[in-house]
């Protein structure tokens, strides 16, 4: 926990510990977890990615050995079974606090009653489908496209956008006949630059197969970035220990990898080995979160996952509102809870710790980005901006001469009739900052202006006129 963050109260509400070790409490990559089921395991076994997806949790009477459940709720997740496909690694599910029903972990990869609730929520919410000119491709922005090469992943997470081809059963379709046309469809259209390759996670594919994809993608001219969303990192992070994985990944020369963590606790040791890994093999590494009630929805588990991420070199790139997708509308916050924790990134965070928060529009629109109002009001002469501090200032965009109006007004008004030229909050660092610099200087000055009279610099006063603080409210 980030020391500023617990003495202002900002700590997150899944502080927990349990014999597994601490959780929310560490600072991620933390330690490697493992649940006392597994604690025998030989390491030789543990890291194996093999082993990890033989030993997943697939079915409701595993978890109810691991997991306490009322009668109710074991007879609820019995029934979505059917429905929703589970699978969990046992090195996934060793980040779950066992003791807190409501563990961000556990709500992201365990069938919860609460998926039998959803109403309002639909099979396509982004309407893939409908711009789908070849099975498996959607072709919606102008220089890009989304290629689905496998439905299968190394867990099924609750709240997934394609769960109509992941989760439902039978919804295994034989992608694979249209893996030509996918890629002819690419060829055709020179307008595309940069390929999307998901699933299902294409990390899960056969190795020849995934080499096929790469291979092919790599060698159209036209296509610069081969993208590969994949939640492989964040659940199986064994499966890149695995070098013949990380060559037909390298030798594809265009990849990027667009990683999907959304909890600071799944920011482990083993997360930290393979990001190296693919950053060493000259793989970018962008991240998307999804915003979800009760996993990620406050500031400072935002806070914290965001910084997690650049300790590790991933850059926080998207942060998508939940999707109205089946299953996950116990998910969904409102969208100024987004507003509030982007408000509370911007500024106070380095620039590279920002994702875009973005509402993926229904009926196809597209990604949409939502940030905090910072253009305050305008005139023909100025804008009045704020900044994260809260101050507002005049800002001339155009080089013409300043135009004063000096009419009798406050406020925000006085900005624009150019009386004053900022207005900020009684409480800034940064000015405290400066005023102590100035005032410093000052002394100097008056100290060395003492020692020889004829010193014409500025003394202490006129220097702190300088500040361009001209009100403060
Ligand atoms: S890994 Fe991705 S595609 Fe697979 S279930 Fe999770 S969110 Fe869906």
């Amino acid at each position: 926990m980030f020391e500023n963050e617990e003495r202002s109260g900002l700590s997150g509400h899944h502080g927990h510990r349990n014999d597994c070790g601490s959780y929310d409490d560490e600072e991620p990559p933390g330690k490697p977890k493992r649940h006392p089921l597994w604690r025998k395991v030989p390491k030789k076994n543990w890291d194996d990615w093999r082993w990890q997806s033989q030993n997943a949790i697939r079915s409701v009477r595993q978890l109810r050995d691991l997991l306490p459940f009322t009668p109710e709720e074991l007879e609820a997740i019995g029934a979505l079974e059917a429905e929703y496909k589970l699978a969990i690694p046992p090195y996934f599910f060793s980040l779950i606090n066992v003791d807190d029903p409501n563990d961000p972990i556990r709500l992201q990869s365990v069938t919860s009653p609460l998926e039998a609730n959803s109403t309002f929520e639909l099979e396509d919410p982004l309407d893939e489908d409908k711009d789908s000119p070849v099975p498996g491709i959607t072709h919606r922005y102008p220089d890009r496209v989304l290629m689905v090469t496998t439905h299968v992943c190394t867990m099924y997470c609750r709240f997934c956008t394609r769960k109509r081809a992941t989760m439902v059963r039978g919804g295994w379709d034989a992608i694979s006949r249209n893996d030509e046309r996918m890629l002819e469809y690419v060829r055709d259209h020179p307008q595309i630059r940069d390929v999307i390759v998901s699933g299902g996670d294409p990390l899960t594919l056969p190795p020849a197969k995934l080499k096929y994809f790469l291979h092919n993608l790599r060698d159209i001219p036209h296509v610069d970035v081969i993208r590969i969303g994949t939640r492989v990192p964040t659940t199986l992070p064994q499966k890149l220990y695995d070098s013949e994985l990380l060559d037909i990944l390298e030798s594809a020369e265009k990849v990027w990898i667009q990683t999907h963590f959304n909890h600071p606790r799944e920011i482990t040791p083993e997360v930290a080995r393979v990001c190296k890994s693919l950053l060493m093999r000259g793989m970018p590494l962008n991240n998307h979160s999804v915003l979800m009630k009760g996993v990620n929805d406050d500031l400072a588990t935002m806070r914290k996952l965001v910084r997690a991420l650049l300790r590790v070199k991933i850059r926080p790139y998207l942060l998508f509102h939940c999707d109205p997708v089946i299953g996950a509308g116990h998910f969904r916050t409102s969208i100024w809870k987004g507003m509030e924790i982007m408000e509370g990134l911007r500024g106070h965070l380095s620039g590279l710790a920002i994702p875009t928060y973005v509402v993926d529009a229904p009926h196809g629109g597209g990604k949409i980005p939502l940030m905090p109002n910072y253009l305050v009001s305008a005139s023909d002469d100025c804008v009045i901006l704020r900044n994260y501090e809260g101050m507002l200032v005049r800002y001339q965009a155009e080089d013409k001469s300043a135009t004063i109006r000096p009419t009798a007004n406050r406020g925000v008004s006085q900005l624009i009739q150019g009386t004053q030229t900022a207005i900020v909050p009684r409480e800034s660092e940064r000015l405290d900052r400066r005023r102590q610099y100035l005032q410093n200087e000052a002394a100097a000055k008056e100290s060395a202006a003492s020692c020889d009279d004829h010193d014409e610099q500025p003394n202490g006063r006129e220097l702190l006129a300088s500040l361009p603080v001209v009100a403060e409210r």
